[in-house]
């Protein structure tokens, strides 16, 4: 069996190395070098975070996010100019912004992230080599009140099995705990069960053990068109020319939109643009963590941090905002202490969002030999070898395994409306 993945980020290399596995041959096509700047897999908080998987159209989030329309410094934006092309998708995002949908979304994400650390220390037996820090998470509020908003949001993971604490951790408690917090920081609490990576190193080791265990590469490659016959793919055509398979995965993150529709596919997923850059501070956090006031993440990585956060809807454009970038290196710098007073390395990134907020793990329908690993919106670095293992079983046994119900593609109807039960 010959397989093609098209897509060289995190979703398209953890589909490619469970297939290699199984003894499945695989070329992995992508339209840039594997690794490079552009992809989403590259740049971001790199946090493997099971226990704080719930969806992003959350109950409540409605008003929120009609807030936003109007705001530029705000964590979730919508360009004005964009809007005309983005208001299907967002109605329907708002059809799933109810508390039956967020539940099941939780639900479905809790039991698709539960192998995910045992998978990346199965990675690294297997001599990948990447950064990867076990340190657990730290939520930060300057208010009490918020951070016991926040934990209450993860509540649902405790009937997954996922380790909460019961209660939230006074300003001294934290300041213990974590000590390169500022005083801003009045309280919080701590999840242990949270490890970061430093996300292109995680690409990049994929790559070279790929490469060792036999994968062709195809970079610069473009898809544009795929050709077949019936419901039965044979090739993907390439500005680099034609790469024939058996099975055709498309994995190409937030570009997977037009690579469906190529196939006849429809899927609600936009581009949700976030923002990273590295900081060098005064002291090096202990943990992971959350600064939910901001909607920012803080990933200690060696002698610098990166903070990520932003959720800007502007299309499929990968420019940096300097705007956006210093309103968040302004908000952060309120919250951490700093060496240097400026940042370094500012990189955005496109998060594949679905509608609902939940991947799309599925043939792509009515195609039986097609398939699409995609939609991990912020999850990617937490779900991409979970998914990719039960991918490779799929293709190989042709069978959907049972935690991709919830992922399937003809969950999406075709009608912009209030579903039922929203
Ligand atoms: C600021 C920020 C912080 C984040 N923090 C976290 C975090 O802490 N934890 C977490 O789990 N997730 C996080 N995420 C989300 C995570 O980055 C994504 O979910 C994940 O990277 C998506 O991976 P992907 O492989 O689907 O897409 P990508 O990494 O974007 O890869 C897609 C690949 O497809 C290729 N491609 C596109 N079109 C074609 C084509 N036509 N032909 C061939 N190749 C093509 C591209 O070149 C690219 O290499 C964050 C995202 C951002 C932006």
């Amino acid at each position: 069996m010959k397989a093609v993945v098209i897509g060289g980020g995190i979703s398209g290399l953890c589909c490619a190395y469970y297939l290699r596995r199984r003894d499945v041959d695989v070329t992995v096509v992508d339209r840039a070098r594997v690794g490079a700047r552009t992809a989403s897999s590259w740049g971001n908080g790199g946090w493997i975070a099971p226990a704080q998987a719930g969806p992003l159209p959350e109950p409540g989030l409605t008003v929120y996010g009609l807030r936003a329309l109007v705001r530029a410094d705000s964590a979730l934006y919508f360009r004005p100019s964009y809007l005309p092309r983005l208001t299907p998708w967002l109605l329907r995002f708002w059809t799933y912004c109810n508390e039956r949908d967020y539940d099941r979304g939780t639900a479905a994400l809790a039991a698709l992230g539960q192998p995910c650390f045992e998978l990346v220390d199965g990675m690294v037996a297997d001599g990948i080599e990447f950064e990867l820090w076990k340190l657990g998470m730290v939520c930060a509020t300057e208010k009490e009140e918020d951070a016991r908003k926040v934990l209450r949001s993860l509540e649902g993971m405790r009937r997954y099995g996922y380790d909460l604490p019961d209660d939230v951790l006074g300003e001294d408690e934290i300041h213990e705990l974590e000590p390169s917090l500022n005083d801003r920081v009045k309280a919080g609490f701590h999840l242990a069960e949270q490890w970061n990576v430093k996300a292109d190193t995680l690409v990049e080791g994929l790559a070279t053990r790929l490469r060792e265990m036999g994968v062709e590469f195809l970079e610069g490659a473009e898809v544009i068109e795929f050709d077949g016959t019936g419901t039965v793919v044979r090739s993907v055509r390439t500005g680099a020319g034609d790469v024939g398979g058996d099975q055709f995965v498309l994995a190409a993150g937030s570009w997977t939109t037009p690579l469906a529709a190529r196939l006849g596919v429809k899927i609600p997923m936009e581009p949700g643009k976030g923002y990273s850059f590295l900081l060098a501070p005064k002291q090096m956090p202990r943990h992971g963590i959350l600064f939910a006031d901001i909607h920012a993440g803080v990933t200690p990585l060696g002698d610098r941090v990166r903070i990520g956060g932003t959720m800007e809807f502007s299309g499929y454009d990968l420019a940096i905002d300097e705007r956006r970038i210093s309103n968040l290196f302004d908000l952060a710098r309120g919250y951490i202490d700093l060496e240097k007073p400026d940042y370094e390395e500012p990189w955005a990134g496109l998060r594949p969002m679905t509608v609902d907020g939940l991947p799309i793990l599925d043939w792509a329908q009515p195609y039986r030999n097609a398939y699409l690993a995609t939609g991990y919106s912020m999850l990617g670095m937490t779900v991409s070898a979970p998914a990719g293992e039960a991918m490779a079983e799929m293709i190989v046994t042709g069978a959907r395994p049972g935690v991709f119900e919830p992922f399937r593609v003809d969950r999406f109807p075709r009608a912009i409306a209030r579903r039922p039960g929203g």
